[in-house]
């Protein structure tokens, strides 16, 4: 596999799979540019070699079909803004090749958004997966695909993919792709090693102890990775709405708390493997409980196992946050994923804060943290902290599936 820092760019003509799919308000202005701030590293290395840039991203979900709400048109003044130079704009991504062909050095060309074909994801369109011809039209989209990203290669030399947040999709631009180029002429991204490099940082180079910090409204989503996370740490903090169905299984009262009643058996099965397995298991014991599920709510501090009837638990307790802050102080490598509490409401932030600040502690004494997927980035994006802890990772689903051990196609389409 190349690697991008040792690579010349040079008179070279690169497609990159960047993740500009930013939010945008309702006049298609971005909202938040994080997306295209993060790829600049690999562009900018592109462009100061003396290289040409093919950019191409998806944006939303348009499902196979034009959509003019969801054009990367939108966003190209901002790409232009940020490189300091002009994008030129390919309004169909298959019918690109002149434009490729007339790039010259230093020159950027920002192709459509690639899933306006449903080539791109590589699924049947129209048809229901129960359907007897589905596995023929399966068939047929694939072989499409193929051709789909044999015609994105054809206008570059070199394919570099920067796009962690898709790295867990095995799409035309994201994998398929990566089969039309040698190994020499294909690579990750500067985002992409810093993504995986942080992941392996918790999976495999561990310095210990190690403390996972998980949270957020339920366990079913979380648990593949509370799972493969058990032989891996240390402390496992379980914290947020998974609380109460961890409570309710061990006989507690939990009054109108959020329950998955259905994992009762998985929270104790979780319980006995952290037991089995030596792994300190931390739940916390004290909750804030409101009497509604709002900001203004009435509060008071109980405990998680005896929730008042008609109290519901929306933040973790004072004691609960000692709990926290006595397994992450010592720790020297953290993953946090998923808040400790309602943190929208600034009533019952105090929780997911706490643990933020005793994460940037930990950092400031040598730890490395990594924090990711979904809330718990809007969190330390909220408290201000995101620059203080070891790494923020832009993937959700693929962070995620990372962490649960998942072979990522995006990544082994390159090293293969
Ligand atoms: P997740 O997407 O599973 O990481 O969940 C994040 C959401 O969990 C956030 O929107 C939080 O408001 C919510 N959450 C955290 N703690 C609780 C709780 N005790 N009750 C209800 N929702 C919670």
């Amino acid at each position: 596999m190349a690697k991008i820092e040792d690579f010349n760019f040079a008179g070279k003509k690169a497609i990159v799979r960047v993740d500009f799919n930013v939010p945008l308000d309702e006049n298609g202005n971005i909202t938040d540019d994080t997306r295209i701030r993060g790829a600049l590293p690999t562009l900018k290395k592109i462009l100061d070699d003396g290289g040409s840039l093919i950019l191409m991203s998806h944006m939303g979900k348009p499902k196979g079909k034009v959509n003019p709400k969801l054009s990367l048109l939108q966003i190209r003044d901002a790409v232009a803004k940020a490189l300091g130079r002009d994008v030129k704009f390919a309004p169909d991504c298959m019918k690109a090749q002149e434009d490729a062909k007339e790039l010259k050095p230093g020159e950027v060309l920002l192709l459509e958004n690639l899933r306006f074909y449903p080539e791109e994801e590589g699924k049947p369109t129209g048809i229901d997966k129960a359907d007897p011809a589905y596995p023929e039209a399966a068939k047929e989209m694939k072989a499409r695909q193929k051709e789909f990203a044999k015609t994105l290669a054809s206008y570059a030399d070199v394919y570099v993919n920067d796009a962690f947040g898709t790295a867990h999709r095995k799409h035309a631009s994201t994998a398929v792709i990566a089969d039309y180029f040698d190994k020499d002429h294909k690579m990750l991204g500067f985002l992409m090693e810093k993504e995986v490099k942080a992941v392996d940082s918790i999976l495999k180079d561990i310095k210990r102890p190690f403390t996972a910090i998980m949270g957020g409204s339920k366990v079913s989503t979380k648990i593949g990775i509370i799972e493969n996370l058990m032989d891996k740490v240390d402390n496992l903090i379980l914290c947020g709405g998974m609380t109460y169905t961890f409570a309710k299984a061990q006989g507690g009262k939990i009054g109108n708390s959020i329950c998955e009643e259905d994992k009762l058996d998985l929270a104790l099965d979780i319980i006995r493997k952290a037991k089995e397995k030596g792994v300190n298991l931390v739940l916390g014991s004290d909750c804030v409980a409101a009497d509604a599920f709002s900001n203004d709510a009435k509060t008071q501090v109980c405990s998680a196992m005896d929730i008042p009837d008609g109290w519901m638990g929306l933040d973790a307790g004072p004691e609960s946050v000692r709990q926290f802050r006595e397994v992450i102080l010592p720790a020297k490598t953290i993953l946090w994923n998923g808040p400790a509490g309602v943190f929208e409401f600034p009533n019952f932030e105090k929780g997911s804060r706490e643990i933020a600040e005793a994460i940037v502690e930990a950092t400031e004494n040598g730890a490395f943290s990594l924090v990711g997927g979904g809330d718990s980035v809007a969190c330390v994006n909220k408290f201000g902290l995101a620059d203080s802890v070891s790494y923020v990772s832009t993937g959700g689903g693929a962070l995620l599936e990372a962490i649960e051990g998942k072979v990522l196609p995006g990544i082994a389409a390159i090293e293969e």
